[in-house]
C-alpha cells in the first residue's frame, strides 16, 4: 500500500484541483488523481479556455473585416491563418495546464497521474486505486475521498460522432479547415459559441434547435434580443425542429430535420455537423458501484447539503453532481467542500452563481428570470437600459444590446440582472457581489460609477428599476 492521504480527489478539474488546493491550505494532506495526462479537467483542456481562445481571435478577425472601417482604420485583405490560430490556442491551454501543476506543487498537493477507482469502501480508511500511464496500479488509503470526475458530451440517438465530419465540443475546437458550412445541432451555450467562432471564419452556420426558442433557461427578453443580433450576424436559426440523421459522406453530411411537433421531413446538408445538446455526468470506471454510492435518476451523483454521498467520507462536486455546469460553480463547490472536510462551514449562494455566453455580445445572467418570478408569483420591478444610450458603447462602437435589473417590488432587493452586451460577463460581476451582499437596486444605482463606463449601464438599469433612469 502506497502513501496514506486525508482526502484523496477523484478528477484534476476546476472542482477537484481547486478542492485539493484549499484543503491542503487548510492542513489537509491532499492528492488529486487525473488520467488525461494535463491538469485542468474539460475546462482548461477542451472547454472554457480552448474554446475563448478561439472566441478571441475569431472576433479580432471579424472586427477587422467589418468594424475598423468605421474607426477610419483601412487594412488590406485580412486572412486566416488557421494553423497559427489554433497553435496561439494549444499554448493558451498549456500555460493553463502547466500553471495548476505548479498551484499544486507549490500547494504541496500529490498529483497521482492515472485512472482512480475507490477500490474499497471503509469508513475512515477509503482506498483508491490509481491505474498509472504506464498501465502499474498502486492503492492509496484516505480518510476522505471526493469524485469530481465532471462531465461528458451527450450522444444524440441515431448520430455517431467521428469527430471530424460530425463533431462534439472537443472537435470543433480542432478543425484542420474553415468548413463551407456547419449545422450545429442545439442552440445552447456551445451551440451559440463555437458556432459564432466558426461563423466568423467563414462558416455558413444553421443552428437547429429542438425547442423555440434559443438559450433556453435564460431570461425570454434576452433570448429573443440574442436570436436577432445573431442572424444579423448571419447565423441562421431551425427553431422547433430535431435532427434524426445525420449521415456523413464524401460531400459532407446530409442532416435530416423533422419539425419537433411532428410534419415533413427536410434534408439539410453541411461540410461539418456540432452535436451540442449538452452534457451528462461522468462516472464511468471509478468505482462508485463498488462503493456503493447512490446515483440519481439522470446519472447525478446524489449528495447531501454538505456535499456528502450516502457513503459516509465519501463526497462528489461539480458537473458531476448536476445543478449549473460551470466551472466557477465546480470551483466554489471544490472550496466549500474542503473546508467542510477541515470542519469549517462551507456554502456557496446558488442564487448568486452569473452564467455567460461569450458570443459577442455576450450574454449574461444572474438569479431569477423574469419568467420564473413571474411562475413564483412575485411582485417586481424591471429597470432596463440599453447600450445605445451608454457613452462609452457609443465610442467604442459596439451598441448592441441592454441591462435589466429585476428587483422586489416590496423590498426592491435584487433579484435577478440579465445583459445582453459587449463585456456583459464582466458586468455582471457587480451585480453578483451586490445580490451576495443583499443589496438593492437603489444601492447599485447610489454606487458611484466611473465615466465613461460600460458598467453605466448597469447604473442605469438600477436607476430605472426606481423609475429614475437619468440617461433615456
Ligand atoms: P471536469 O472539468 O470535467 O473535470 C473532470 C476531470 O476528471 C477530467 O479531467 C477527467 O479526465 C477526470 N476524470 C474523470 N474520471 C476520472 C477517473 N476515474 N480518474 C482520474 N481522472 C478522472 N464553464 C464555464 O463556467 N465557462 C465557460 O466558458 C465554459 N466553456 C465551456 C466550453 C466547452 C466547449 C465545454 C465542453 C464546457 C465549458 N464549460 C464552461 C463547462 C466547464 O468546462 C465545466 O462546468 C467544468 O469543467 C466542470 O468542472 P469539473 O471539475 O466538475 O469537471
Ligand atoms: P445546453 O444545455 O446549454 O444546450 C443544449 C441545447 O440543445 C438546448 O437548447 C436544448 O434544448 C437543445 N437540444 C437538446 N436536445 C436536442 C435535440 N435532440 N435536437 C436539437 N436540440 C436539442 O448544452 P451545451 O451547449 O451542450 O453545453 C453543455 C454544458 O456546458 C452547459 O451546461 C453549459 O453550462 C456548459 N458550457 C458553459 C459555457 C459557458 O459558461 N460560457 C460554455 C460552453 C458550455
Amino acid at each position: 500500500m502506497a502513501d496514506a492521504f486525508d482526502v484523496i480527489v477523484i478528477g484534476g478539474g476546476p472542482g477537484g484541483y481547486v478542492c485539493a488546493i484549499r484543503a491542503a491550505q487548510l492542513g489537509l494532506k491532499a492528492a488529486v488523481v487525473e488520467s488525461r495526462g494535463a491538469l485542468g479537467g474539460t475546462c482548461t483542456n477542451v472547454g472554457c479556455i480552448p474554446s475563448k481562445a478561439l472566441l478571441q481571435s475569431s472576433h479580432l478577425f471579424d472586427e477587422a473585416n467589418h468594424a475598423f472601417a468605421a474607426h477610419g482604420i483601412k487594412v488590406g485583405k485580412v486572412e486566416i491563418d488557421l494553423p497559427t490560430m489554433m497553435a496561439r490556442k494549444d499554448g493558451v491551454v498549456k500555460q493553463n495546464t502547466t500553471g495548476i501543476e505548479f498551484l499544486l506543487k507549490k500547494n504541496k498537493v500529490a498529483y497521482l497521474k492515472g485512472y482512480g477507482r475507490i477500490a474499497k469502501a471503509e469508513r475512515g480508511a477509503h482506498q483508491v486505486a490509481v491505474k498509472g500511464l504506464d498501465g502499474k496500479e498502486e492503492t492509496y488509503t484516505t480518510k476522505y475521498v471526493v469524485i469530481a470526475t465532471g462531465s461528458d458530451v451527450t450522444p444524440l440517438p441515431g448520430v455517431i460522432i467521428d469527430e471530424k465530419q460530425v463533431v462534439s465540443s472537443t472537435g470543433a475546437l480542432v478543425l484542420p479547415k474553415v468548413p463551407k458550412s456547419m449545422v450545429v445541432i442545439g442552440a445552447g451555450v456551445i451551440g451559440l459559441e463555437m458556432g459564432s467562432v466558426w461563423r466568423r471564419l467563414g462558416s455558413d452556420v444553421t443552428v437547429v434547435e429542438f425547442l423555440d426558442v434559443i438559450l433556453p433557461p435564460m431570461d425570454g427578453e434576452v433570448r429573443k434580443q440574442m436570436q436577432r443580433i445573431l442572424e444579423k450576424q448571419g447565423m441562421k436559426f431551425k427553431l422547433g425542429y430535431k435532427v434524426t440523421a445525420a449521415k456523413p459522406g464524401k460531400d459532407g453530411v446530409a442532416v435530416t430535420i423533422e419539425p419537433a411537433k411532428g410534419g415533413a421531413a427536410e434534408q439539410l446538408s453541411a461540410d461539418v455537423v456540432l452535436v451540442a445538446i449538452g452534457r451528462r455526468p461522468f462516472i464511468d470506471g471509478a468505482g462508485l458501484d463498488t462503493a456503493g454510492v447512490t446515483i440519481g435518476k439522470r446519472g447525478f451523483v446524489e449528495v447531501d447539503h454538505n456535499y456528502q454521498t450516502n457513503v459516509e467520507g465519501i463526497f462528489a462536486i461539480g458537473d458531476v453532481i448536476g445543478g449549473q455546469m460551470l466551472a466557477h460553480k465546480a470551483e466554489d463547490e471544490g472550496v466549500a467542500c474542503a473546508e467542510i472536510l477541515a470542519g469549517q462551514p462551507g456554502h456557496i449562494n446558488y442564487d448568486a452563481i452569473a452564467g455567460v455566453v461569450y458570443t459577442w455580445p455576450e450574454v449574461a445572467g444572474i438569479g431569477k428570470t423574469e419568467e420564473q418570478l413571474k411562475e413564483a408569483g412575485i411582485a417586481y420591478n424591471v429597470g432596463k437600459f440599453p447600450f445605445t444610450a451608454n457613452g462609452r458603447a457609443r465610442a467604442n462602437g459596439d451598441t448592441d444590446g441592454f441591462a435589466k435589473i429585476l428587483a422586489d417590488a416590496k423590498t426592491d432587493r435584487v433579484l435577478g440582472c440579465h445583459i445582453v452586451g459587449p463585456a456583459a460577463g464582466d458586468l455582471i460581476m457587480e451585480v453578483a457581489v451586490a445580490m451576495e451582499f443583499g443589496a438593492s437596486s437603489e444601492d447599485i444605482a447610489r454606487t458611484c460609477h466611473a465615466h465613461p463606463q460600460l458598467g453605466e449601464t448597469v447604473k442605469e438599469a438600477a436607476l430605472a428599476a426606481g423609475k429614475r433612469a437619468l440617461h433615456i
